[in-house]
């Protein structure tokens, strides 16, 4: 997890995630965890529906995040 991660999950912890099928539906202040096992997630800060309804712009599935850091140009 980089620190962009940290900050969006940060973030998304202010609301709660949404009910399956969408997000896990764990509150406000709880960790996103998989709907299928109950672990963790690890490939992302949190439900992509609970970062919007957080209003996390930056998105993990922004197609930027599929370059690797230092291909990344980076925005001034
Ligand atoms: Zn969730």
């Amino acid at each position: 997890m980089n620190l962009d991660d940290q900050a969006d999950q940060d973030q998304a912890l202010t609301v709660p995630c949404p009910f399956p099928p969408h997000g896990c539906a764990q509150p406000a202040g709880a960790p996103c965890v998989r709907v299928s096992d109950g672990q963790p997630l690890d490939r992302a800060p949190a439900h992509i529906a609970r970062l919007k309804a957080a209003g996390v712009v930056h998105a993990p599935l922004d197609p930027r995040e599929l370059a690797r850091a230092h291909e990344r140009t980076p925005r001034r």
